[in-house]
């Protein structure tokens, strides 16, 4: 997942050296499906990615222009390093994890799922914060 806007502050001042340093000590693999940073390709229903070597040259803009075009989903595999515990200003070692787009975009979507669901409640009930704080530690 891209940082969000209203989230970057927490990141530290170093977060793409950090991040650069995760990804290089997994030689630019993604740690959950093995999936090579930078490989040109598309996914099928499955998921299943079948590369295309040949276009690992373009850009991702070319890439862009290329399905708007022809109506394809080519992608390229960008390594992105999540927080396992969803917390940015963690930093420490055992929190990262090097993960391409479709594995942290599963990780990021549990978390992502309850915290929707606890604010629609928050909003509908206008909870008191010590049942906030109950309800969300039995959703993670
Ligand atoms: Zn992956």
């Amino acid at each position: 997942m891209p940082i969000l806007k209203e989230n970057k502050h927490l990141y530290p001042k170093d977060w793409n050296e950090i991040a650069k340093r995760k990804k290089e000590n997994v030689n630019w693999r993604c740690e959950n499906c093995q999936i090579k940073h930078g490989i040109v390709g598309t996914r099928d229903e499955k998921m299943n990615f079948r590369e295309e070597p040949e276009m690992e040259h373009l850009s991702i803009e070319n890439l862009k222009t290329i399905n708007a075009w022809l109506n394809t989903r080519y992608m390229k595999v960008i390594l992105t390093v999540a927080h396992l515990d969803h917390d940015p200003t963690n930093n420490e070692d055992w929190n990262l994890k090097a993960l391409c787009q479709l594995c942290h975009n599963r990780h990021d979507r549990k978390h992502r799922n309850l915290t929707m669901h606890l604010n629609k409640y928050r909003q509908q009930h206008k909870l008191f914060p010590q049942y906030e704080q109950q309800i969300f530690s039995k959703l993670q």
